[in-house]
Formats: C-alpha cells, structure tokens, sequence
C-alpha cells in the first residue's frame, strides 16, 4: 500500500493501527529487517538515548514530544553512528543510512525476532512477581563462570528492553539471560516469541500487579505463559518444588529442572550467617551477600542452572560469594555506627511481609521505615492496613511511613505523606535505632531520604 505524501501522516497513523492490531504484514516505502539486517551486524549498540551514541551504533528515534526525531538523527549521524531509524516519512535520508519505518517500536521488536532466529544459544528467560532482578543477577554470576554470558542490564525487561537486550547479543555470547517483566496478561507471551527461551524460570507469584493482572489468579495466569511456551516448544522448565503452585502448572510436563525437594534433582540448604543469606550443597558452603531468606531460593535457582551446565560448586559457590547487589534491593549498607538495609528499589504485599520478617531478626534495635505500595487497586487499602498491623506485630522498635496510602490507614505510627516531608523530618530528628530498614514502591524513592539519617 502506497500512501500519497501530503497525506502521509494521517494515512499512516491510521494504517498503522488497522493492520498492526490486525497483525498483518504490510509493505510501505520502508525499510525491512532482512534487507536491514546486514548492517546491524556491523554495528556496535543499539541505542534509543541519543545521550548515549557513539560510532557506529545504530539509533533508534522514538517520536516524542519534547525532542524533534530530525534533530535528533542528525546529531546521531554526527555522532558517529552507522544508521538511524525514524519514523517519519520526511526525515528519511538513506544517503545518510537514515531510514524510515512506519513503526520504530515494531521496527525494533522485528529486528530482536529476526536476531534470535539466526541466534544458536540457549537462552534463558525468567519471570515472576518478587526478584527477577537478583535472580538474574546471581544466574549471569554462576554461568559466567564457564561461559560468555549476555545478560538484561538493570531492569530493561519490558517490550522495549526485551528487544534491545536480545539485540546485544553478539556472536561471541554463548548464553544469555533474559528478565521478563509484566503487569497484565499477554505480555510474557509476547516477551517469549521474542527471546524464545529454552529455559524458563518463574521467581514466585507474588501480590504484584494486582491491579494491571486483574488480582492473584489473574498473576498466576499471566505469568505462567512462560510455561505455555516453554511447553508447547518442548523446552526446559526450572522450577522450585517448594511451590506447590509452580508444581500443579507443571505437573504433567517433564522437561524440568528441579530443586526445593529431597526427591529433587538437586538440593540445597539454608543457613544465614551476620544476617546474609547462604546455601549448602552436598558438604560445600556459598555464603551470599544479600540479606533476606526470601533470597535462598533465588540462589538455589542459579546454582540448579550452573549444576545443569556442569559449573562444579566450588565456582558457583565463588561466583555466590562475590556477587555484591548495588542496585538498592536486599542491600546492606554500614553508615557510621547504624546498619541499613536498603530495599526502596519496589515493594508489593509479598515482598514487603518477607522483608519484614527478615529484618525482625536482626539484632539491636530496629526501626522500619516503610513506603507506599503502588499499583494494588482495589486491594489497595486492605493490603496497607495488613502490613501495617504486621508491622505493629512483629514489634519493631519505631515505625515510620511514607505515602498516602499508609498515611490513610495509620493511626499509630509516624507517617509523612512522601519523601520529602520524612527527610525534612530527619533534618530535625536522628534516628537513634542501630538498624534501619528503608522499603517502599519505587514512585516513593525512600532511597533519597538516605543522606538524612
Ligand atoms: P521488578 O518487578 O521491579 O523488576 P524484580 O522481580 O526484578 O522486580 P528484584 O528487583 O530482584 O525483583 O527484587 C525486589 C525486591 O523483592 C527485593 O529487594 C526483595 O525485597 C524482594 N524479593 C526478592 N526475591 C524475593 C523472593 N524470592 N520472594 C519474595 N520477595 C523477594
Ligand atoms: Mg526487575
């Protein structure tokens, strides 16, 4: 289909929506990923931050309304880099290796589909509602041990950071591991035909979501179609058969990896050591360097992978020692003489109840200081009011909290309606507790209260 210049863009946005929801291919003036696909293999990065060019990657302008795309390519080009893809018809300069599409962001996930098709690594796809990330994070550790490992870098785990991840992929990778976030149903499906993982692990369903997921069953439906396509492509499952959850949606299928059982086909223990979480395997020990029980099944996980690709304990257990979390989630921090565990990187009811219970064994005095957790919808109000009576239970020496979905259901402890009223607070007020827990959803970043305690 042909569309008549003066009338391009109203055209265009119109095509585009009928026949991209029809899921059918159409052809305009524009360039394709076979003929495209030649040069991105010359190139360096894939990039969507013109910030962050450089010679020879390739940009992808995303429309915006705060940046003009033409400045944009341009200086990209400048920039050094091999080509720029736009999506407005005018800019298109192919002497320049600008060129058009009519979608960047279909443009981009085609490209990642194209990519993976040629790819000949396994590759291994997480998802779940509590601790993708750290799981992630200890999983490259473990595998990198014995081999080139691509992996998501920090949270990229969306329709956008999934293609830009499995686009970093290059020929001398022999792995790579994917995170696959969601918050409504159908994306883990759409994540999978893209990453086409062979293996697939789900953390835990968890209360997260709850709102976008259509509450917990609609979270166990959504991310279980990591399941579906590991099943209907015979590939590998991981799974945890401490969840009695995880077992039922698997239970008929037996291309699986397993841990959490003796009759597993491999088994750790717990232990915890200065308030850091440990597995033992066999007569060998790999001490973590993070906090939380919670985080025992997210090491079993990756030491159940490294076993499977015949990595001997010894280096994952160096490979558990030496991973050091910076990234604000089940984080130990010293200041001066008080101990901080720093967890403000999200929250939800499951991952809170699990921090909290943790940090309840902590010795000394304790005082918690507990954001808002967002995106629960209706549940919302039920599940502050839960924590916050946990809380009240658990007995921790103060409480505080911050956002007005605590403020709505406290009237016991200290609460402030966000960040800055509490740092404002702590400007005037010291916190004399020798341990500090800071939790909360990632809009509260309690994180910047820190330099106050
Ligand atoms: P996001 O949805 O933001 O990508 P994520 O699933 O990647 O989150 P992480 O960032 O790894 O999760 O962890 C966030 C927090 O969740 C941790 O700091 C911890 O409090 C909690 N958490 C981690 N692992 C677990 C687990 N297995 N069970 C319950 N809570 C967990
Ligand atoms: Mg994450």
């Amino acid at each position: 289909i042909k569309v008549e210049q003066e009338d391009n863009n109203i055209y265009q946005n119109n095509f585009k929506k009928t026949f991209l929801n029809s899921g059918r291919f159409f052809i305009f003036d524009a360039m394709n990923t076979e003929q495209f696909y030649p040069l991105f293999l010359q190139s360096g990065n894939v990039i969507i931050d013109s910030r962050k060019i450089e010679k020879d990657d390739i940009f992808f302008a995303f429309s915006g309304e705060n940046f003009n795309a033409a400045t944009l390519a341009e200086e990209a080009i400048n920039k050094g880099a091999l080509a720029v893809i736009v999506e407005d018809k005018d800019y298109e300069d192919t002497a320049k290796n600008i060129f058009y599409v009519p979608s960047t962001l279909d443009f981009l996930q085609q490209l990642a589909i194209f990519h993976r098709e040629k790819l000949q690594i396994p590759i291994i796809g997480l998802t779940g509602s509590n601790g993708k990330t750290t799981t992630k994070e200890i999983i490259h550790a473990v595998l990198s041990e014995n081999f080139d490992v691509q992996y998501t870098r920090g949270n990229l785990n969306n329709h956008i950071g999934v293609p830009l991840t499995i686009l970093s992929i290059k020929p001398h990778h022999e792995m790579a591991v994917i995170e696959m976030g969601a918050n409504h149903q159908k994306e883990i499906e759409f994540l999978c035909s893209i990453a086409r993982p062979n293996f697939g692990y789900i953390t835990n369903f968890g209360k997260a979501h709850l709102e976008g997921f259509g509450g917990f069953e609609g979270v166990i439906k959504g991310k279980s179609e990591l399941y579906d396509y590991l099943k209907n492509n015979n590939q590998t499952i991981l799974i945890n058969e401490n969840d009695a959850v995880q077992v039922e949606k698997t239970e008929e299928y037996s291309n699986k990896i397993t841990f959490g059982k003796s009759e597993s086909d491999y088994q750790f223990e717990l232990f915890s050591e200065d308030n850091f979480v440990g597995l033992s395997y066999k007569d060998q020990k790999a001490l973590s360097k993070l906090t939380g029980e919670y985080n025992f099944t997210n090491l079993c996980a990756a030491a159940s992978l490294g076993l499977h690709f015949g990595i001997d304990f010894g280096k994952i257990s160096h490979a558990i020692e030496n991973y050091t979390p910076t990234n604000m989630r089940s984080q130990i921090a010293e200041k001066g003489d008080k101990t901080l565990v720093l967890d403000t990187y999200n929250a939800n009811p499951s991952s809170m109840v699990a921090s909290l219970h943790n940090f309840i064994t902590f010795e000394g005095s304790k005082t918690i200081i507990i954001g808002d957790m967002l995106e629960l919808g209706d549940e919302s109000e039920n599940e502050h009011r839960g924590i916050l009576n946990l809380a009240l239970n658990l007995g921790f020496d103060y409480i505080i909290t911050v956002g007005k979905n605590f403020k709505a259901v406290n009237d016991t402890a200290l609460s402030f309606e966000n960040t800055q009223e509490l740092s404002e607070y702590l400007k005037q007020n010291k916190i004399t507790s020798k341990n500090i827990l800071l939790k909360g959803s990632r809009g509260i970043a309690l994180e910047k209260a820190i330099d106050f305690i």
